[in-house]
């Protein structure tokens, strides 16, 4: 007859850890539950900012007359202007060849 005595220590220490385990299953739930509506106000933020009106990049790009190559008139390698105009290339090269015979290529 020892089988009634026995749970005690056992039912503590399963308490215990079924304590622990409420202790920490809440403290996941409130931090995922924090993440997820935090989260949520960011994208709700995010969204309104992420605006079409942005239209003055495409304007910036220009094509090279010696090779054709689409060249970004912010970071093109060279420039050169001929009557005035401004002609912007992918290279020194191409402006060399452009300076050399401009009409060639226009
Ligand atoms: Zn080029």
């Amino acid at each position: 007859m020892i089988l009634p005595l026995q749970p005690l220590w056992i039912v503590i220490g399963i308490g215990l850890w079924f304590l622990l385990f409420l202790l920490v299953t809440g403290i996941i739930i409130v931090g995922v539950v924090w993440w997820v509506i935090n989260s949520n106000s960011d994208s709700a933020d995010a969204e309104p900012t992420g605006d079409p009106t942005a239209t003055s990049k495409d304007d910036a790009t220009v094509t090279d007359p010696v090779c054709g190559m689409t060249v970004e008139t912010e970071t093109a390698s060279a420039e050169a202007d001929y009557h005035g105009d401004p002609y912007h290339f992918c290279s020194e090269i191409c402006k060399d060849q452009f300076k050399e015979d401009p009409e060639q290529y226009l």
